[in-house]
């Protein structure tokens, strides 16, 4: 046990609810809540068997505060890795400030952000990448986030990771004993074989880092912005897309000036849509600025939905602004061409803009095609995601240590062709190690444990 505390805190909401549930954690748990719990059976909570529960009251000075259940846990099987009591009472505020205030007065500390699942960690229950994942298994409001959450709760990457960096600890060893014969020419780390490893890392990890972009954006919501000339519609697609008067919809060209936002969840799929100032030529201040800021956002999209009238454009302008935005953002993200108003068409605007491909075809205002332009949205992004059954990484923390592992490799490459000396090779191995071990946290400072943990609920 590393703990000497026993730490106690409410491990549900603060509001009002039927029951709350107060944890106690740590050496004197079963002490400090045998001074206060009056069992139905007249049993210490010590004598009674792990993973039970027993009904009773929680009395202070002889008056009774509630009756509660507690649940039984000794460590090392509980989630902390420490004796732990779980005491379920009525959900009232004042009953829990209450109970606390006895077992505060009885030696329970009470608990900092995070720390039953800091404690967790440090007793060896699980990685830092999976108490990580505790918080975002609480913070999921949607399938995506929940799925990728439960994924890295249950080990996730930890195990490739671990095992990437078994491998290149034994290197490193073989390396730093080469040290110790250095008068003598000796080589006792084949470096065909190390390249080899390196080599594999390298494609493991930065396949890893590739998929962060996606798993960010899943976790955050994806991006998608609605972009296109004034009066083409946006405000009435992105109403028709959340279903509610959302953004201000207007005759007069030009009224969206600056940017709206709104998250809408397709089928576990979470997506934030952003409605932007129409984009053309302007002479007016504000409206460049908002024109600007529309670029921005694009940029900063995921994918794109070009909207036009098709009552107002030849075929040829939109083209030339499909291009104009390729240009513009300088990327390859997904542009979708939306046709808008087709209710008003006297041909199917198949006719009409034939040389077109992969356009949706909507009426934003009489809510056609909506629904297929949802699928669409649906579909690209899915098959990125579950079809494949591949690792995704969410984590901003673990892409940067990814992307620090694999610029250390690169530079151990570097040091194989150059024949760089033993020493050197040590020192640049280690360092990718190092990085690795940070995901998982077989390396880490109470700085980083601090950040990490103090972004948890306490009661966590
Ligand atoms: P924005 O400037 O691109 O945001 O365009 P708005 O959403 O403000 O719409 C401009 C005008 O086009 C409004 O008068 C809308 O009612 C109209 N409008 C939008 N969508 C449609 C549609 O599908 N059919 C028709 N007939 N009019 C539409």
């Amino acid at each position: 046990m590393i703990h000497d505390t026993t730490i106690a805190a409410p491990a549900t909401g603060g509001g009002l609810s039927a029951i709350a549930v107060i944890r106690v954690s740590g050496p004197d748990a079963f002490t400090i809540v045998d001074k206060c719990f009056k069992g139905k059976s007249r049993k210490k909570l010590s004598d009674h068997a792990a993973n039970t529960i027993h009904f009773g009251e929680i009395v202070a000075r002889d008056t009774s505060i509630d009756e509660v259940l507690v649940s039984v846990f000794k460590g090392p099987k509980s989630f902390t890795g420490e004796d732990t009591l779980e005491i379920s009472c009525h959900g009232s505020v004042y009953i829990q400030q209450q109970i606390l205030t006895v077992l505060y007065a009885s030696g329970a500390v009470p608990a900092k952000p995070g720390e039953f699942t800091q404690r967790a960690f440090l007793n060896g229950k699980m990685d830092l990448s999976q108490a990580e994942a505790v918080a975002d298994l609480i913070a999921s409001e949607n399938k995506a986030s929940h799925e990728l959450a439960f994924k890295q709760l249950r080990g996730g990457y930890s195990d490739q990771i671990k095992q990437l960096r078994e491998q290149l600890m034994n290197f490193a060893a073989l390396i730093e004993l080469e040290l110790d014969f250095s008068g003598e020419d000796v080589e006792f780390a084949d470096r065909s074989m190390l390249k080899a490893l390196v080599d594999h890392t390298l494609i493991v990890i930065n396949k890893l880092r590739e998929s962060f972009a996606l798993g960010n954006a899943l976790k955050n919501g994806i991006a998608v912005t609605i972009a296109g000339r004034p009066n083409a519609g946006k405000s009435t697609l992105l109403n028709a897309l959340l279903n509610e008067e959302r953004a201000i919809v207007s005759h007069l060209p030009g009224t969206t000036r600056d940017t709206v936002e709104d998250t809408l969840v397709i089928d576990g799929i979470c997506f934030r849509f952003i409605d932007t100032a129409g984009l053309r030529d302007t002479k007016d201040e504000i409206e460049t600025i908002g024109i600007e800021r529309s670029y921005a956002k694009i940029k900063e999209a995921e994918i794109v939905l070009y909207l036009f009238d098709t009552l107002e454009m030849f075929q040829s302008e939109v083209e030339n602004d499909i291009e104009l935005l390729k240009d513009k953002t300088g990327s390859t993200k997904l542009i979708i061409p939306v046709g808008n108003k087709t209710d008003q068409l006297h041909k199917t605007p198949q006719e009409q803009f034939k040389e077109l491909n992969d356009v949706s075809w909507i009426s934003a205002k009489e809510n056609k095609g909506i629904e297929e332009l949802k699928e669409r949205l649906h579909k690209y992004v899915n098959i990125g995601f579950t079809s494949k059954d591949e690792t995704i990484v969410t984590n901003a923390r673990h892409a940067d240590a990814l992307g620090r592992a694999a610029s250390n490799l690169v530079t151990v490459k570097q040091g194989l062709t150059s024949q760089i000396t033993s020493d050197f090779l040590a020192i640049d191995i280690r360092a990718a190690i190092y990085a690795l071990s940070e995901i998982t946290g077989q390396v880490t400072s109470d700085d980083l444990l601090a950040v990490i943990f103090g972004k948890f609920c306490i009661g966590k």
